[in-house]
């Protein structure tokens, strides 16, 4: 391990430098980012198993906080890589374009549902 107590302040000044002339990082978006259609989600969890970067996320059921759970992927996190479309059982993730990826999960997933009363009738659109 590296004894960085001991660095000289011209060191020190040396390595700031060379970090700070380092291009700043880019990260792409995605094509395509997966959205779950949760009217089609049985909350078996089996997309959660295949997600490398780990965001897809168990949320409460739409009914019950305890019953009935589904899931939802979170698009900041989501890389593309289409393997829990490829995977959902139930085929009810789509690989959606980035742009409109945000509206479709809002129009799709919890995003809507836990906004919803759930006392107050159908929770997804006939
Ligand atoms: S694999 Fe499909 S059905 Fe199962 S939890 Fe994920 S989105 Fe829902
Ligand atoms: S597309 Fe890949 S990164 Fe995005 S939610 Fe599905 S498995 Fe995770």
């Amino acid at each position: 391990m590296f004894d960085y107590s001991d660095i000289s302040e011209a060191k020190a000044k040396e390595i700031h430098d060379h970090v700070a002339e380092k291009p700043e990082r880019k990260i792409k978006l995605p094509k395509t980012l997966a959205v779950i259609n949760q009217s089609g989600c049985t909350g078996c969890e089996a997309c959660i198993q295949f997600c490398p970067v780990d965001c897809i996320e168990v949320v409460p059921g739409p009914r019950f906080v305890d019953m009935g759970k589904l899931v939802e992927v979170d698009l900041n996190r989501c890389i593309g890589c289409k393997l829990c479309s490829k995977y959902c059982p139930w085929d009810t993730i789509t690989m959606i374009p980035s742009a409109e990826s945000f509206d479709k999960a809002n129009e799709w997933t919890l995003r809507s549902v836990v906004k919803l009363d759930v006392t107050d009738g159908p929770l997804w659109k006939t």
